[in-house]
């Protein structure tokens, strides 16, 4: 897919990936197991799951830095393992940014470009053209002032722009994010998150994203990619998965607070959202078909809005039973009760599948 001339000035071409069977072994630990996987062209693909699940596994095989065990890895169709690392139409982005600390923003961003004239003198850019693509770069990611600093004298977000635009200057197929804002503070993260949004509208290219923070995963994606023990636990629009988790172990990773979960006497699970969950005052009677739960007021949570009421169970574990607004507070220690309503209970059957229906 080619998308349509872009504020980088350039059509970028964007790549479809195609995951089949891909495994990867470090001695007797499978990281990836047999995976499949579709990454759509122009898509903000985030992969999301616990820690070692496989997600940074998974990105080191799409840059090219790790080769799979098994299984095939294409672009467009085109087998990826055919072209070497530097070759390939890919660039990278580490979480702790890997600027090269003795050359100046300038020539960071500059690398690739300078890379490829030493390559092929005769095809490769000229230094006319790679001062104007920095220029454009700096443009773009606000480094106009910067130009002449080392990383030593940047903040944590202008290191990020700097990383983004040393692989955004080369107009790579697929861009790979490694959590790009892991190392950024609160405020810097908001920030952060919209310009790699604008970015990726304005580029056009593939963009796949690894990040721990499945909230600004849901926030940012066109397409989810949710892993568990080196496998894909489900994969889709971002506002599917988190209606419709397709296993337990989604339905308990996705979403904040987590879905609550609990045993129903038939051996499977019942879940529900501390969102749907709706608090019944007194003695009141519920209307409509669903499910009455209980819990005992261990804290309530401020949220700005409302309060998020916390409850310890019957084995002392604690959960979100559910979350209001207004500002009439809890008792702690007090029984409360609560209805969720039957479209918005999840069930699961004993092995963790999702039961619909
Ligand atoms: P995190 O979120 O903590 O970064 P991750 O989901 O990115 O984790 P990976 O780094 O892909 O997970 O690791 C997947 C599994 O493979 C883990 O069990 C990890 O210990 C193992 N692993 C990864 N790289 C190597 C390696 N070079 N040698 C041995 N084991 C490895």
């Amino acid at each position: 897919m080619t998308s349509p001339p872009t504020r980088l000035g350039v059509p970028v071409h964007a790549a479809t990936i195609q995951l089949a069977g891909i495994s990867r072994r470090f001695g007797s630990t499978t990281a990836l197991d047999s995976v499949d996987l579709t990454i759509p062209a122009g898509s903000l693909t985030a992969i999301v799951g616990p820690s070692g699940c496989g997600k940074s596994t998974l990105l080191r095989l799409l840059a090219g830095l790790d080769r799979p065990d098994g299984g095939s890895l294409t672009a467009d169709g085109d087998d990826l393992s055919a072209h070497p690392l530097g070759t390939r139409d890919v660039a990278m982005v580490f979480q702790d940014y890997a600027l090269f600390p003795h050359m100046t923003v300038d020539r960071n961003i500059s690398f690739g470009l300078r890379l490829a004239r030493r390559r092929d003198r005769r095809n490769g850019p000229d230094s006319r053209c790679i001062s104007a693509e920095v220029q454009r770069m700096a443009e773009l990611f606000g480094l106009e002032e910067l130009l002449g600093r080392r990383p030593d004298q940047l903040s944590g977000g202008q290191k990020q722009r700097v990383a983004l635009a040393r692989a955004v200057i080369r107009r790579p197929s697929l861009l790979l994010l490694d959590e790009p804002l892991s190392a950024l503070d609160v405020a810097l993260r908001a920030s952060a998150r919209a310009e790699i949004l604008r970015l990726h509208r304005d580029l056009g290219t593939t963009l796949v994203l690894v990040t721990h923070d499945q909230q600004e995963a849901l926030s940012m994606a066109t397409d989810l990619v949710v892993m568990n023990q080196g496998r894909i636990a489900q994969a889709g629009p971002p506002d599917k998965v988190y209606r419709r988790p397709a296993t337990r172990f989604v339905a308990g990773f996705v979403g904040s607070p987590a879905m609550n979960l609990a045993p129903t006497a038939a051996g499977g699970i019942i879940g529900w959202r501390p969102q749907d969950a709706q608090l019944i005052e007194g003695d009141r009677a519920v209307a409509g078909d669903g499910q009455v739960v209980d819990g005992v007021v261990d804290v309530c949570e401020f949220t700005g809005s409302g309060q998020d009421v916390v409850c310890r169970g019957t084995t002392g574990e604690t959960f979100t039973l559910v979350q209001r607004e207004g500002d009439r507070w809890l008792c702690p220690g007090h029984t409360v009760r609560a209805f969720v309503p039957a479209p918005a209970v999840h069930r699961f059957a004993p092995d963790g599948s999702r039961i619909d229906g």
